[in-house]
Parts: structure tokens; sequence; C-alpha cells
């Protein structure tokens, strides 16, 4: 019996004993026991972060991303927009039509802005005027730089106005400020790419004249986008 045990992990001692209650005495028991199996584990499978459980939020509101009539372009904003171009007209008054024939006498096709801003003459007061380029997402001609890339990629908004030697209206402002949050929220440009036409690279112009302060727009456009709809 003692020769039955050696050998036998402390762990198989219940079974030995059960086996050998089965068996003769003389049978070699230990030799029957398989010996215990030697396993190698498999390497570990690599950690793998799981998404974060995505909980369907309900659409926010769009009221002011919805904008004005003739804001959201029937095909949808292009993708080709990085950023917007400030500009004054340099006269005391005007409206898009009237600019839309001054720029075709220049040989261009249409209207170079996509926007246009009214003091009161030419147009109403703060009245944004949208220009055919915007409804068709074309490329402006408003602000010539190398490789014409603020014409491919820059939205032209100007105010009707010589900031010269005047101001923009409060109405114009509103409506600028209105313009700019819907364009930079549906565009995905930053306030920090809300540029004057003469902070554009390269450019030999003083507009939208020195009685307006680009830094004080993009401050203002920076708020105005922070704050929720
Ligand atoms: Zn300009």
């Amino acid at each position: 019996m003692r020769r039955v045990i050696v050998g036998v992990t402390r762990t198989l001692l219940p079974a030995a004993i059960l086996i050998v209650g089965c068996q003769p005495a003389d049978v070699e028991v230990v030799k029957l026991l398989p010996e215990p199996p030697t396993y190698t584990l498999p390497p570990s499978p690599p950690i793998v972060e799981k998404e974060p459980v995505k909980v369907a939020q309900p659409p926010a509101p769009r009221t002011w991303l919805e904008g004005e009539p003739g804001w959201v372009p029937p095909g949808g904003f292009s993708k080709r927009w990085t950023c917007i171009v400030i500009h004054h007209s340099a006269t005391g008054s005007g409206c898009a039509s009237e600019f839309h024939h001054a720029h075709q006498a220049r040989g261009w096709d249409e209207l170079g802005y996509h926007f246009v801003i009214g003091n009161g003459t030419g147009s109403g007061n703060g009245q944004i005027e949208v220009g055919p380029r915007w409804y068709k997402q074309k490329h402006g001609a408003h602000c010539k730089t190398a490789e014409n890339y603020h014409n491919e990629h820059g939205i032209g908004i100007c105010l009707v106005g010589d900031f010269e030697r005047t101001r923009p209206t409060a109405r114009q402002i509103a409506s600028l400020n209105k313009l700019l949050r819907f364009l930079m929220a549906n565009c995905s440009i930053s306030a920090d790419r809300v540029i004057g036409h003469r902070e554009a690279p390269g450019a030999q112009t003083a507009c939208p004249g020195q009685n307006v302060s680009m830094a004080r727009i993009r401050s203002t456009a920076r708020n105005l986008l922070a704050q929720s709809p």
C-alpha cells in the first residue's frame, strides 16, 4: 500500500486510494495513472480598448444655424471654405446689384463678393444680400493673393461704406455678427480665420478701412460662437 501512494501527488491521493480499493494489492497502480498533463498557455490576446458607448443625443436646436432665406445653399455647403474675408465697398452708398454691375464692367462674370451688408443707402441698413456666387458655392473674386487662395477658399463679405472716413452702422455690425456666426458654425471656420482684406498676405489695401477693428470683430465672433444656440 505504501508503494502505491509513493509518487502520487497530494491532489491525486483520494483518486489513488479509490483506484487502489478496486485493484489487487500487487498491481502497479502508480503506472496506470496518467502523467499530469502539461499545458502551454496561449499568448494573451492584445488588450483592445473598447469604444465608448455612444448615447444618442437629441438634435441640437438649429434656429440660428438655419440663418435667413438664401443663407443655406440649395446644394449644401461646399467643403472649399476655410476663411472669411471682410471688405468695405469704399463707397458711401451701394448694394449688391450696383456692385454686381460694377464688377461686370470690370470684366468679371458677376458680383465678386458672396454677401453684401447694406448701410441704408442702396439697400436696407443692416440688410444682408446674398450674391449669386453663394447660391452656387462658387469661388469669390474679392481678394487676390498668391495662388488665388483667398478667392478659392474665402467667403467674401462686403459692408457698404467707406470706413477710412466713416464707421459701419450698428445694424451693419449686428448683421455681420449674425452672418459670421452662421458661416463659422456651418462651414467649420474658426474666428482666427476671419480676416480683413488688408490682412491677406501680400494685400496692398487698407480695406475694410482704418475704422474697422478686425481684432474686435474676431473677439465678438469667438464669443458668439461659444454661446449655445
Ligand atoms: Zn476689400
